[in-house]
């Protein structure tokens, strides 16, 4: 079966393919995660060439087939190219963090529009510089991690199950997520998670303002998210944007 699609897209990433063309991987709101063909996008006389770059929100139409992997994308128009996000080097770098959680954690054809509408949101508030590009990067992780099915709860002890105080020293376990303080003394080879990341942690989890924002203690939060990522997909090797930035 075949047909014509016309949905909106962000651009994950982009390969030449041939002579002439690209490959660009996408996030639909109507498909998922799709591999597509620009025909002749490599052309500096192509509209379409000039408009696929990762990050950019475009309109689009697909001429998808069922059996076949790669689609063939016949037109694109630009919704937005988020121009102040890519100006600024810290923007850009958390942009292209979210972006390769999308294009490496997801799964091809599962539909989600919640998380297509969360990544059309956070790209905005990080191109309108609305907070801090890592305070939105972290709000975005907490909500990828729930999309996924690894909600970490803040509310709640991973292993006990009794409710989480900041006021003890609590624990976090790259299997269950965060430990109270009687199960981080009772376990061991836990990471220690101090009054302070848990408050920032729990801030990012439910949209409150992050009062005070520290480079070390966002650091942190990313490195533990990235160890329980890691604990659960086989196959993540952590994000690579971060590395590439550094
Ligand atoms: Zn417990």
């Amino acid at each position: 079966m075949s047909e014509i699609i016309k949905t909106e897209a962000v651009v994950l990433s982009k390969l030449n393919y041939g002579d002439t063309s690209s490959i660009v991987t996408l996030y639909t709101e109507s498909d998922g995660k799709i591999s597509a063909i620009v025909k002749g996008g490599r052309s500096s006389k192509s509209k379409t060439g000039r408009i696929i770059d990762p990050i950019n929100y475009l309109q689009i139409i697909i001429y998808k087939k069922n059996t076949r992997d790669v689609q063939i994308l016949t037109d694109a128009n630009l919704i937005s190219h988020f121009v102040n996000l890519k100006e600024d080097l810290n923007s850009a770098k958390y942009s292209f963090a979210i972006i390769e959680l999308v294009k490496n954690l997801t799964v091809e054809h599962e539909v989600n529009q919640k998380l297509f509408k969360g990544l059309i949101k956070i790209l905005n508030l990080i191109n309108d510089k609305k907070e801090n590009p890592a305070v939105l990067f972290g709000r975005f992780f907490l909500f990828f991690l729930s999309e996924l099915g690894y909600e970490l709860s803040t509310d709640k002890c991973s292993v006990c199950g009794n409710k989480l105080t900041a006021r003890k020293t609590l624990g976090f376990d790259f299997n269950t997520g965060i430990l109270c303080s009687d199960c981080f003394e009772s376990h061991s080879g836990v990471e220690v998670i101090s009054a302070e990341l848990f408050d920032l942690i729990f801030c990012l989890k439910t949209n409150r303002l992050v009062e005070e924002f520290k480079v070390e203690l966002m650091d942190k939060f990313v490195f533990l998210m990235e160890q329980y990522l890691k604990f659960h997909i086989t196959g993540f090797k952590g994000i690579q944007s971060f590395r590439i930035y550094k």
